[in-house]
């Protein structure tokens, strides 16, 4: 009998099964930043130990990084401190760390795959819960805590629960003005911000098999959020095309070696899953979070629930928070703030898409609208392309990397209970920064059409007054 991926890889990083029924597992590869670290550190040296495998970990600065006016020090004295401690740190330790002013920076997630660290059938962990992007590749990805952090410093291995295997199955072609995003957020609307516990989520299917590598990692960016461990996609030639001449991919004989090796770990044609779900591209609309959890969602021509049922509650809270009423169609809904960034939709592909919506048009009055590149690499691509003068062009702000207003850990967050149009991955309560802001997630050429609009709107319009072949 075949196996799936999570399970080759798994059984190649398994140390050992422990007392708790829990796999040690070897991690690969372990990403740091600012955010999760110091205590980890902290307990390290309290101990006395050093970090068991320096050569596996990479350091950089994301969350409460200024996305302007970066001088040193900061003038938030705690973001000033996390990554003066993130730089001690990663010295005595003997880290390398991707620091504010090398152009290698920029959220944990978008520089991983850019600098080839990550790779197909690694282990890989980070103190982000948005680790399962890595899963793209055909890596197994895990998002941790604090505390795990602290084990895999000392150990580079993570005491993790064995996970079953749902394959999703995403068949056809998308239709215009649908993305990436949307197919995560239908996914996650269909099976439920918990349907994926306990569960690796693979996706596969013909949809995912032409989507590039920038798609893939939208979709398995998000698979944390429909509960999944981890969420991966088979490796195969468009991930190695990807990964070929980055920094720290294997080069020349050893890269056709790898290739080789990253073919043979893919799922096998006759592996068995514990469940399997089947999505037709063709049914797929723009979706438009409406709720507090990314689950809560709709398609742009919908209408927002009406409570009742089992999750009457949850449904009129929802509401309630975000000053919907019952029915009421989600499309036309005023925006204050437009965000166009984040480990889930900051990357090049991105940015093009929504300029391309933009381009021609001004951001509607009232609209505060900001694009933040996820690392400085996109920063500096995205601005040999012209793409920062169409942004600023049309009045959006052209920030420095980072995660900015996905988390509003730093300077860049809501304020009182504005409605914010998101390419990020969150929209709980307070999520951006302010406790009673409140976050419309979406994909970012929709952010795009919100951001000129003023309201909530079908992105498919505004691309049906482009002039054809205009990108
Ligand atoms: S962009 Fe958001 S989800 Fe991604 S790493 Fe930063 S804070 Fe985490």
């Amino acid at each position: 009998m075949g196996k799936t991926l999570l399970q080759k890889v798994w059984d190649l990083h398994k140390v050992r099964t422990l007392p708790t029924g829990q796999t040690q597992l070897f991690i690969g590869l372990h990403l740091i930043h600012e955010v999760t670290t110091p205590q980890a550190f902290d307990a390290l040296r309290e101990r006395g130990w050093r970090v068991a495998r320096p050569d596996r970990t990479f350091g950089t600065v994301d969350h409460i990084v200024p996305t302007r006016q970066r001088q040193r020090p900061f003038l938030d004295v705690m973001a000033e401190d996390m990554i003066a401690s993130l730089e001690r740190n990663a010295r005595d330790f003997g880290i390398p760390l991707y620091d504010i002013g090398d152009d290698r920076q920029g959220i944990v997630h978008v520089i991983g795959p850019e600098l080839g660290l990550t790779q197909p059938g690694m282990t890989i962990a980070c103190g982000d819960s948005h680790t399962s992007t890595h899963g793209a590749f055909g890596a197994v990805a895990f998002g941790i805590g604090t505390s795990q952090v602290r084990d895999v410093l000392a150990s580079q291995c993570l005491a993790i629960e064995p996970l079953k295997v749902r394959r999703i199955r995403i068949a056809g072609q998308l239709p215009n003005g649908v993305y990436a995003k949307d197919v995560i957020l239908t996914i996650i609307q269909r099976l439920g911000v918990g349907g994926g516990n306990g569960y690796a989520y693979e996706y596969a299917g013909d949809t995912i098999e032409r989507m590039s590598m920038d798609e893939r990692m939208t979709v398995c960016n998000m698979s944390i959020e429909g509960g999944a461990r981890v969420g991966y996609v088979n490796p195969d030639e468009t991930t190695f095309t990807y990964m070929e001449g980055r920094p720290f991919a294997p080069q020349g004989e050893a890269f056709a070696r790898a290739k080789t090796w990253w073919r043979s770990i893919a799922s096998d044609s006759d592996a068995v899953y514990d469940d399997e779900v089947e999505i037709r591209a063709a049914e797929l609309t723009p979706v438009v979070t409406w709720g507090v959890n990314p689950g809560q969602s709709i398609g742009i021509e919908g209408k927002v629930p009406t409570p009742g049922g089992a999750d009457q509650q949850s449904v009129a809270d929802a509401l309630g928070y975000m000053g919907l009423t019952a029915g009421q169609a989600i499309a036309g809904m005023k925006v204050d703030v437009a965000f166009i960034g984040s480990c889930t939709n900051g990357r090049l592909s991105d940015l093009r898409e929504a300029a391309r919506i933009v381009r021609g048009h001004r951001v509607a009055n009232g609209v505060k609208a900001l694009v933040v590149p996820g690392s400085v690499a996109v920063q500096r691509a995205a601005e040999r392309e012209g793409l920062d003068a169409t942004f600023r062009d049309a009045g959006f702000d052209w920030r420095d990397a980072g995660c900015s207003m996905c988390l509003g850990m730093n300077p860049d967050k809501l304020e009182g209970n504005q409605v914010c149009a998101a390419s990020s991955n969150r929209n709980f309560k307070g999520r951006q920064g302010s406790p009673t802001g409140r976050t419309l997630l979406m994909s970012p050429a929709m952010v795009a059409a919100a951001a000129i609009t003023g309201v909530v709107s079908d992105v498919r319009e505004l691309l049906a007054e482009s002039p054809a072949g205009v990108r």
